[in-house]
């Protein structure tokens, strides 16, 4: 009918934001008055002209025929779509927010089928998610792009992990007043037979998106702590956790099974968590923790002075350490606004009594600054790159700090 009149169809697909929150926390008779509530301010912005559904779940889609110059028409219906689902929602005497995101497709030819419409929609939408949601897209070709080398890293993930290609690198911690070598963090690299060494930053978001980050870590940890375990006992192994994991109830146990199965004492295991971690599930994150804390694993808190940088957040749970973002450290050198930040969490990490590590040192000077702030701890390039297992061990090996440095390999071999 639109190509018959020489007009354009615009699809719009409307996704709720943290509708299975509210399900979770205020109820099912909640979530179906949200969606009723939904429907309605729907119907309330767009023309009776357009055709309306709900897909299911808490999707609802949309049709609209419009003149081709009347683009930014779509645009305003759209944006209007969002604001009026951003009110909240009164049920129960109790105010809910949420929120939506909005994929728009464009069809400008009869030959536009319906299938490619919805899942151009689609993939703008979950474009607008990951922008932040709460707000609307238009489906560019750029994104289907970037969808299909998403799917390529997470096939690349589910046939790499059994085959052990992704392997802990370390990167070396130091004393900052005395140089000494204290630890090591362990960085995932996935070295690809394709691709090469590839970094944690392409394929740990894709890893946690899918649900695969809770095996892959646990896969890299165990084969870090299997090499850790050679290491003088005095040399601590940190490891990151993702958000996604911490959701997991079993992940307290999961850890711990790891420690008795490679036998790497608890009391050498540094966990470094983020902020975002408590965000979601504060008292299920805090009862992981009180069960690592127990056994004698220590708890950091990672990239501190990035996102809310909240001194509540500082107190609700029990941190032994922080950890200043890189960005900081990297521009305390002619910058005082960085160097006065850095200077105020250390000052903050002394009155609560947890240590502070810099990342990110690249410099002598910058090392030197750190050391009269009081800076604890220290990593970054000044006093090593991230390296494989076997330049670990030669590092250590040079310092006499392997257990048994002739033969570390074969003690795990003869467990097997
Ligand atoms: P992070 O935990 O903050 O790790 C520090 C990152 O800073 C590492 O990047 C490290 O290589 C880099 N870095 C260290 N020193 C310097 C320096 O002097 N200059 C500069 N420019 N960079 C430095 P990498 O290895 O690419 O890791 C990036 C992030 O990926 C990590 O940030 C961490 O959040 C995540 N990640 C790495 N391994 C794992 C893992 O096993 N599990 C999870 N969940 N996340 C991981
Ligand atoms: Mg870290
Ligand atoms: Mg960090």
């Amino acid at each position: 009918e639109a190509a018959g009149e020489q007009r354009h169809v615009a699809l719009f697909l409307l996704d709720l934001d943290h509708f299975k929150t509210v399900n979770d926390i205020h109820g099912h008779a909640a979530g179906d008055r949200l969606l009723q509530v939904a429907a309605e301010r729907i119907a309330s912005v767009l023309p009776p002209s357009a055709l309306m559904a709900r897909l299911g779940g808490d999707e609802f889609v949309a049709m609209l025929m419009f003149d081709p110059a009347g683009k930014a028409h779509i645009e305003a219906l759209a944006a209007q779509l969002v604001t009026v689902l951003e009110e909240p929602v009164i049920h129960d005497a109790q105010q809910i927010r949420i929120g939506a995101s909005i994929g728009l497709a464009l069809a400008t030819e009869a030959s536009a089928t319906m299938d490619t419409l919805v899942r151009q929609a689609d993939i703008a939408m979950y474009h607008c998610k990951d922008e932040g949601r709460n707000r609307f897209c238009w489906f560019e070709a750029g994104m289907e792009m970037a969808v299909q080398v998403r799917n390529q890293i997470e096939t690349g993930i589910r046939s790499g992990m059994p085959r052990d290609e992704f392997v802990p690198f370390f990167e070396p911690q130091v004393d900052i007043a005395t140089g000494r070598l204290v630890g090591f963090e362990m960085l995932m690299r996935w070295d690809s037979p394709e691709h090469g060494m590839i970094e944690p930053d392409r394929f740990i978001p894709v890893a946690e998106d899918s649900g695969l980050i809770g095996e892959l870590s646990l896969r890299v940890v165990r084969h870090a702590m299997e090499i850790a375990k050679g290491w003088d006992p005095s040399i601590t192994l940190a490891v990151n956790i993702s958000p996604q994991q911490l959701k997991d109830p079993w992940f307290s146990q999961k850890l711990t099974k790891l420690l008795v199965e490679t036998g790497f004492p608890a009391s050498q295991l540094e966990v470094e968590i983020t902020e975002s971690s408590l965000f979601e599930n504060l008292p299920l994150v805090r009862s992981i923790v009180t069960s690592l804390k127990n056994q004698g694993v220590s708890l950091s808190l990672d990239d501190f002075g990035t996102g809310y940088s909240s001194l509540s957040h500082l107190r609700a749970l029990p941190f032994d350490r922080i950890k200043i973002d890189r960005s900081f450290i990297a521009a305390m050198q002619g910058s005082p606004d960085a160097q006065a930040i850095v200077v105020a969490i250390v000052r903050l990490g002394e009155s609560l009594a947890m240590p502070i590590t810099a990342e990110g040192v690249e410099d002598e000077a910058t090392a030197i600054e750190l050391t009269r702030l009081g800076c604890a701890k220290a990593q970054g390039w000044h006093y090593g790159k991230p390296v494989s297992a076997a330049e670990t061990a030669k590092l250590l090996a040079d310092r006499g700090l392997l257990r048994s440095p002739l033969v570390p390999e074969q003690d795990g071999a003869s467990e097997d």
